[in-house]
């Protein structure tokens, strides 16, 4: 401010000192006013020129554009750089906040969890690709709509309608089928002036664990009690009524086959969670080809000659393919020996007395080894194959209790696979017998030291 009047003032008195000396040439008698004159004239042109420097200034301002500042020097020249910093300053923080909201948005939009905003009159506002897909909202199109117009399922109408906050709903997704279900369950919060923000989750794989838990839970439960209820009877029969020794020890052998089957159902469950529970085994440990279809077929043959009871027993024959006789599997030993021991098992059980039972090792173009258990029994419908690794499903519920069946073995035999990344395959035409093959990758066996693959 100093440096500018002192500008004034420098202008002030040449402009006087002008008019002095034009007053001094025309000889005039007042000098004075000649001076007046000159000072006064010199102030009027310095605050018509910094009239039009701020004119020039006022006008960039009004254009904002940063790159065509004027050059001046002086006060206005420091007041458009001053402002040039400023709005520098300004441009570079509304860039970090832009870029902070981008970063945040994107963030909501890799979330796995649905986020929809809805403003004070339910209307959207925002919404995550997640929510848009899991309840059908096109996310340009929509936008300020009602979602009540939108979603009109009358769980999420009520639950909408309803006032109480922070409480959460389970509804069909968009793209729910009967075969392809998807459950989205929704949480509402309140924020801000009667906003909301809606939280989407798929919940289906929850939902269908937590249905498979009842499930085996229940069926845990009948299996257990259908036995003990037998039992129980034959206790009170027992205790009731005096019987003749030969049928007391009658009664005494079908306890022992119920408590026989119950002690097989906990052994299989016990099986089945130690396999869930435990690390994948190691390729260390290892079982010889020769040594496991051995077992298996001393198993086979005392179970078919149990089960005959006179009415003759199955032609059962077990292959080794040339090159395999010394072949090992890399693996818990128990846990393959089980795997191979069911499906065996299965195959007798399931075939009539005059069937045949081929078990035969060889294999694959791709490396791997397969154990395949083929039977000519009565085969299994098309609809049943996808579901039979369950636990508890039967095809015949009392065929497969009477041969001592537990309805664990298949979903044993599947876990003991992919435990040693392999996997079960089942082939099988009604009627016409079936074929159950274990597969395990190149990885989980090797010909022993003397001999090469
Ligand atoms: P289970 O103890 O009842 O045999 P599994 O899990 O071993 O239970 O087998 C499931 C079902 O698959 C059996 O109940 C049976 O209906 C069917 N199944 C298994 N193996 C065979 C087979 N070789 N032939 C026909 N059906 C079979």
């Amino acid at each position: 401010m100093l440096w500018r009047t002192f500008n004034w003032l420098v202008a002030l008195c040449a402009g006087a000192a002008t008019g002095a000396l034009w007053g001094l040439y025309q000889d005039s008698k007042s000098i004075w006013v000649y001076l007046l004159l000159g000072a006064l004239s010199a102030s009027f042109a310095w605050w018509l020129k910094d009239g039009w420097r701020g004119l020039r200034v006022v006008a960039w301002l009004g254009a904002g554009d940063l790159t065509s500042a004027p050059t001046l020097s002086g006060l206005w020249g420091d007041i458009v750089d001053l402002t040039c910093r400023l709005l520098r300053q300004q441009e570079r923080a509304m860039q970090a906040s832009d870029q902070r909201l981008k970063d945040f948005l994107s963030a909501i939009q890799a979330s796995p969890n649905g986020v929809l905003l809805l403003d004070a009159q339910s209307q959207i506002e925002w919404c995550n690709q997640t929510a848009a897909l899991q309840l059908g909202i096109d996310v340009e199109r929509d936008k300020l709509q009602r979602i009540g117009n939108i979603m009109r399922d009358p769980i999420f109408t009520n639950f909408m309608a309803s006032g109480d906050s922070d409480e959460s709903v389970v509804i069909e997704g968009r793209s729910h089928r009967p075969n392809r279900p998807l459950r989205v369950s929704v949480q509402r919060h309140r924020y801000g002036e009667g906003k909301q923000l809606l939280i989407t989750r798929d919940v289906t794989v929850m939902e269908q664990a937590e249905a498979v838990r009842r499930d085996f839970v229940a069926n845990v439960s009948h299996e257990i009690r259908t036995p003990l209820t037998v039992m129980s009877g034959f206790v009170e029969t027992l205790q009731t009524l005096s019987l003749p020794p030969e049928d007391q020890q009658r009664y005494l052998a079908l306890m022992a086959t119920q408590a026989h089957r119950m002690q097989t159902l906990v052994e299989d469950l016990l099986t089945l969670s130690r396999l869930e529970g435990s690390p994948n085994p190691s390729v260390y440990s290892q079982l010889s080809l020769a040594d496991l279809m051995l077992v298996c077929e001393q198993e086979a043959m005392g179970l078919s000659e149990s089960m005959a009871k006179g009415a003759g027993t199955q032609m059962i024959e077990f292959v080794v393919d040339a090159g395999l006789s010394e072949a090992v599997l890399l693996g818990e030993p128990r846990e393959l020996q089980s795997a191979l021991s069911n499906l065996v098992s299965n195959a007798v059980r399931y075939t009539p007395a005059d069937g045949t039972i081929h078990v035969n090792a060889c294999v694959k173009t791709d490396g791997s080894l397969q154990l395949s258990v083929k039977d000519s029994g009565a085969g299994i419908a098309a609809e049943h194959l996808p579901r039979l690794t369950e636990r508890f499903y039967r095809v015949d519920r009392s065929r497969s209790r009477e041969s001592g069946g537990t309805g664990l073995g298949l979903a044993i035999v599947k876990h003991v696979m992919q435990r040693h990344g392999g996997s079960l395959v089942v082939a099988s035409v009604l009627g016409q017998g079936s074929t159950f093959t274990l597969v395990l990758p190149s990885t989980r066996w090797r010909l022993s030291a003397s001999q090469q693959r």
